[in-house]
């Protein structure tokens, strides 16, 4: 915890470079002492922040976004440093983290006021609303890939509902989740409403065990069921942003080169380590020959490094490289073929662009997340067969769809089994706040952003309020026959003709 001064456990972590290897900064590992103290706190100050309600929390929410965005070069230096992603694209996640807290504000009270219902002819003398009310405390664990990004949606959208945050960022970037909630402790001192806990995995269940209201998990698939194994424990509920094996579906009639520089970005950008990223494009067979062609020349020109300028920056987490050797030897081994790159493209922390092509479908490169910048490119006979290849996967986060017909792309979309689909694009959503983002399956459950993501965080509270007495008073343990008697046949004129 950033602000705790009288610390009893003092094991501590180094962050580090991971294009140097270097370390960067020590931190706490906090434990559960420590989180337990950070959740009482937050806890305190939910009081505070609940009685502000939707106009006083969006005026702190704004005034939030603001101070980061001013200073969103001092942040963007921390996810580089942490990362070793390229300053741009630093700079872009910052950007979207923003427009999220921004929309989250001002459009909390819309979604979440009170509103009232229509209450049924069995009930014209009662009044009925439905409103929504915070949990309380929500915990939220976050990934290294996009460290303000990622949590940003759930963070914004459980203050936005009136809930207060614990944030345990991953151990790979804890700079990050100490900057931001150093950030909103630099307006608001008094009111810890966003506090940052830093540790490993022990300091998330620590999390998870502490009495929090509400847990959004943002992480592999893997660490989600252990979450969700403890929230089991407790009655905890749990946001479940977990990971994809995304789809690209290539018309024959499509605009092949549009298509090519949506992959190469989808696919090789941030090193490929995108929940979202593409991870397998299936091509129709008219446009199959061109399209690899085209799109192997265009992830040729890719230049992966540690620099400004560099295309795509380092593996953030080091072991994941091993991940991706043994997804490329086992494609090779089941008859794939290479396009480019290859093993020798594994080099220190880097990858770089490895594009297989006519890769069984049982092979890992098709059936694990790979999070890497490799790619595998198959050809299927139309868009019936790429959307049955898409959906045989245990994932289903995202998938894009590229068709000259946006009729065809949306009817495409419609038999996806998975959160979120683009047409003619590739990750098109994250840049609008207003459309929730979730998956299904083995990619979780659940949705941040959005009106939906606002509802994530907040309790639902029916309310009915009698205005006169029933005019047939059925709610009676002294029901009248003549009473009965009527309600049997209003119940077959109402519900029995048809
Ligand atoms: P992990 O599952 O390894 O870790 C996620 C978070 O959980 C980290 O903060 C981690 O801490 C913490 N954690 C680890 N063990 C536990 C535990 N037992 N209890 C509670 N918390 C725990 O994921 P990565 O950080 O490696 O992130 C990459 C994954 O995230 C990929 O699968 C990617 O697809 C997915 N992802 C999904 C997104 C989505 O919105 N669907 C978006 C971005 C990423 P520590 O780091 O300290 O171990």
């Amino acid at each position: 915890m950033t602000d705790q001064i009288d610390r009893v456990n003092e094991r501590t972590f180094e962050s580090l470079d991971p294009r140097t290897g270097l370390a960067l900064a020590t931190y706490p590992i906090a434990d559960t002492a420590d989180v337990e103290f950070a959740v009482a706190r937050a806890r305190s100050a939910a009081t505070w922040w609940d009685a502000l309600g939707f106009a006083g929390r969006r005026t702190w929410l704004l005034k939030y976004k603001s101070a980061i965005a001013r200073d969103a070069a001092s942040l963007a230096a921390v996810i580089t440093a942490e990362t070793g992603k390229p300053d741009d694209d630093a700079i872009l996640e910052i950007q979207l983290g923003v427009e999220h807290i921004d929309w989250a504000a001002r459009n909390a009270e819309k979604t979440l006021k009170q509103r009232k219902v229509g209450s049924g002819l069995l009930a014209v003398n009662q009044k009925a609303y439905v409103g929504y009310r915070p949990f309380g405390v929500v915990g939220v664990i976050g990934p290294w890939n996009y460290p303000v990004f990622t949590p940003m949606g759930s963070i914004a959208y459980a203050l936005a509902a009136g809930n207060t945050v614990v944030f345990k960022p991953s151990e790979l970037t804890p700079g990050v989740g100490v900057w931001l909630a150093e950030k909103w402790a630099s307006l608001a001192a008094p009111h810890p409403v966003f506090q940052t806990v830093t540790g490993d995995g022990s300091t998330g269940t620590a999390l998870v065990e502490s009495g929090v209201d509400k847990i959004a998990f943002t992480g592999s698939t893997a660490t989600a069921k252990k979450v969700m194994a403890t929230c089991a424990k407790s009655l905890t509920p749990l946001v479940a942003e977990c990971g994809g094996k995304d789809a690209m579906l290539v018309d024959s009639d499509a605009n092949i080169a549009a298509a090519v520089e949506f992959a190469t970005f989808g696919a090789m950008g941030n090193a490929g380590q995108t929940c979202a990223g593409v991870e397998r494009i299936y091509v129709a067979a008219p446009v199959y020959d061109r399209f690899v062609a085209e799109f192997a020349s265009a992830v040729r020109a890719l230049k992966p490094g540690g620099t400004k300028t560099s295309s795509y920056g380092p593996m953030t987490l080091g072991k994941q490289s091993d991940i991706v050797r043994g997804q490329i030897e086992d494609a090779l081994a089941k008859g794939g073929k290479v396009v480019v790159g290859g093993l020798d493209s594994l080099h220190g922390p880097y990858v770089d662009p490895v594009v297989l092509t006519d890769v069984p479908e049982d092979s890992t490169a098709i059936t694990e997340e790979t999070f890497g910048p490799t790619v595998v490119v198959n050809k299927v006979r139309n868009l019936e067969e790429a959307i049955a290849r898409a959906n045989a996967s245990k994932y289903g986060l995202g998938a894009s769809v590229f068709t000259k017909d946006a009729a065809v792309g949306r009817r495409a979309a419609e038999k996806l089994d998975c959160g979120v689909v683009t047409v003619n694009s590739v990750l098109g959503f994250a840049a609008v706040p207003a459309l929730p983002f979730g998956g299904t399956g083995d990619s979780g459950f659940g949705r941040i952003h959005g009106a939906d993501g606002l509802r994530e965080f907040s309790t639902v509270k029916s309310l009915t309020v009698q205005g006169f007495a029933a005019p047939v008073d059925l709610l009676t343990m002294n029901r009248k026959a003549r009473n009965v008697k009527i309600s049997v046949l209003a119940l077959k004129l109402r519900h029995g003709r048809g």
